[in-house]
């Protein structure tokens, strides 16, 4: 599989489809794992930040969540197949798995957003099992990961606390969790809920889910001012043959 490094972030070229049956491989032969989908705020936040990059880089799959980090490959000339929404990667897996009557836990969100998931997901996907919940709101990490296995093994573990948070409790506690893939899903778990709404695909498909996400919040604003810094660098990296 071959990974296109942007700001060092290594990055899989693959397409969706490809990086599900990626993960049901893993999955399959039981090979423990982390998927990422960083966008390019967290590539951005990587540059400074020397673990956050080294646990992006250790990860199973690292798929390029975001039209930024697709523009920055074209940039480099090292064009990635597509983008690869996690929400999206996530959706196509828990199908598959279904047909597999594959296990999974949801772990993240405000208490009550998992549950609510877990009916929906079970509604649409009657072959999967879901093994459990739990809310992202915790004192210490240990209690939830007590919590989450308490369920016993689960195929999957969907970690949905937010970036960076999810990325480094995946890595710190990847051989403890009883799973075998766990993959960082930011707020996927209030879409399948149903509490938050994805943006339209006309939004999806133009590449402005950004722009649709600040419309509705407007706190967002401060932090999607990593995405102009994060394309001037790359072009910078570009001039300069320099990956910072
Ligand atoms: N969250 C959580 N625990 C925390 C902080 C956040 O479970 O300590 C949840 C929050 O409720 C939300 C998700 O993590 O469901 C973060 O969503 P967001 O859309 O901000 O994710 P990102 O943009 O970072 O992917």
């Amino acid at each position: 599989m071959d990974r296109i490094s942007i700001l060092g972030v290594q990055f899989d070229a693959i397409t969706k489809t490809e990086a599900v049956q990626h993960a049901m491989a893993n999955i399959r032969q039981g090979r423990k794992g982390y998927v990422v989908t960083p966008n390019s705020e967290i590539v951005y936040m990587a540059r400074s930040d020397a673990q956050l990059k080294k646990l992006l880089n250790a990860a199973s799959l690292v798929l390029p969540d975001g039209i930024g980090v697709v523009h920055a490959a074209k940039i480099l000339n090292k064009p990635l197949k597509e983008k690869v929404a996690g929400i999206e990667f996530a959706a196509d897996l828990i199908a598959e798995m279904a047909k597999e009557g594959r296990s999974l836990f949801l772990f993240g969100a405000k208490p009550g957003v998992a549950e609510k998931a877990a009916e929906n997901l079970k509604k649409k996907h009657p072959g999967l099992v879901i093994t459990g919940c739990r809310d992202g709101y915790f004192k210490d990490d240990a209690e939830a990961i007590k919590d989450i296995n308490a369920a016993g093994h689960s195929d999957v573990i969907l970690v949905c606390l937010g970036a960076p948070k999810q990325e480094f409790f995946m890595h710190t506690h990847l051989n403890e969790l009883n799973g075998t893939l766990l993959c960082g899903l930011g707020g996927s778990l209030d879409v399948y809920a149903g509490i938050v709404e994805r943006a339209p695909d006309f939004y999806v498909d133009h590449g402005l889910e950004w722009f649709y996400r600040l419309k509705k919040e407007p706190w967002r604003a401060k932090r999607m001012t990593a995405l102009p810094k994060f394309l001037l660098t790359v072009m910078k990296s570009k001039i300069t043959g320099k990956e910072q």
